[in-house]
């Protein structure tokens, strides 16, 4: 974002000119903030950006959300994505469609927690959930898990029933997915073995178009989906690190080929943003995440080498 800077030197020492330059000045910034308060309505959030179920203290699992006409839409629930919308300041009642791009746990280990809690933080209106099987098992499976606090609550504090407020929308194709008055989401699927099906969402609003990869090896599918966005958010691996990774968790001996056949390197990332021609390539569901070997400085020099545009290293909580 620009910033208007002030003027450095006045033309004309009198106090008309003065104040004629002091309210261009302001009109300038006021224009700029006009323009900014309107790129705002479509604005996302990172709530986590590290790669993989394992608890952090440096970053938390997938999430991210979208919020547009005071409407929360969240892609992905990994663990703590309830939390991080509160940390983030997004009302847990706004929550209004969830998307999981795949049924990896570092992207729905809470998807369920963050239903029950938004409805146990005051939420009673209704939630659409999109994505693949067996995501309508599962919402059902959770739901009759917790009957006991929720029949509790809906008896003893009042609140309405929970599960009519939820609708699940299964889909294993690529395509429209929906589209309300604020926003339109479609999909592609994307390359993640062995997670079939896995998706990757866009969304285009009035003023501004943001893709989200899901978890992906480098995806044509994802190229045609991200043509001419504003902002692709793209998960990102460093290759050279992964043997660091792999020795921290011992009780996954092929962890390491898996990661190389289902992840794409920065590098790659750059590649697919500039092979989709979108304005900013936000690096995001790092792996691995919390090596300090790896400094944003790196992260960001791989993309860039195939991409020319804006490169955003995510962070949680960091709006863009
Ligand atoms: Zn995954």
């Amino acid at each position: 974002m620009r910033h208007a800077q002030p003027p450095t030197q006045l033309r004309s020492s009198s106090r008309r000119e003065f104040l004629a330059d002091t309210f261009r000045f302001a009109a300038v910034l006021g224009s700029q903030q006009t323009a900014s308060a309107q790129i705002a309505r479509m604005r996302l959030i990172l709530l986590g950006t590290g790669g993989g179920p394992r608890p952090r203290r440096a970053s938390s699992a997938a999430a991210q959300v979208i919020i547009t006409g005071g409407v929360a839409y969240v892609i992905d629930c990994g663990d703590g994505v309830a939390r991080q919308l509160v940390m983030a300041g997004v009302p847990l009642s706004s929550v209004r469609h969830i998307f999981l791009t795949h049924h990896h746990s570092d992207h729905n280990a809470d998807y369920g927690n963050l239903i029950w809690l938004a409805w146990s933080a005051g939420l009673r209106t209704r939630v659409d959930t999109w994505g693949p099987p067996p995501l309508r098992r599962m919402t059902r499976l959770f739901l009759q898990m917790n009957r006991y606090d929720i029949d509790t609550r809906i008896a003893n504090e009042g609140r309405v029933p929970l599960s009519p407020l939820v609708h699940v929308h299964e889909f294993r194709t690529g395509g429209e997915v929906m589209r309300d008055e604020r926003v339109r989401v479609t999909s592609v699927l994307v390359d993640h073995p062995p997670v079939v099906p896995a998706f990757g969402y866009r969304f285009d609003g009035p003023e501004r178009s943001i893709v989200i990869s899901g978890d992906t090896a480098a995806s044509r599918n994802l190229v045609k989906l991200a043509n001419g966005a504003d902002i692709l958010v793209h998960s990102a691996m460093y290759p050279n690190a992964i043997d660091r990774l792999v020795a921290r968790v011992p009780n996954a001996a092929t962890l390491k080929a898996s990661i190389l056949a289902h992840q794409t390197s920065a590098e790659q990332a750059g590649r697919v943003a500039q092979d989709a021609g979108v304005k900013v390539l936000v690096l995001s569901h790092f792996v691995p995440p919390d090596d300090p070997e790896i400094t944003d400085q790196m992260w960001a020099d791989a993309a860039r080498v195939h991409f020319q545009g804006t490169v955003i290293v995510g962070k949680d909580l960091l709006e863009i």
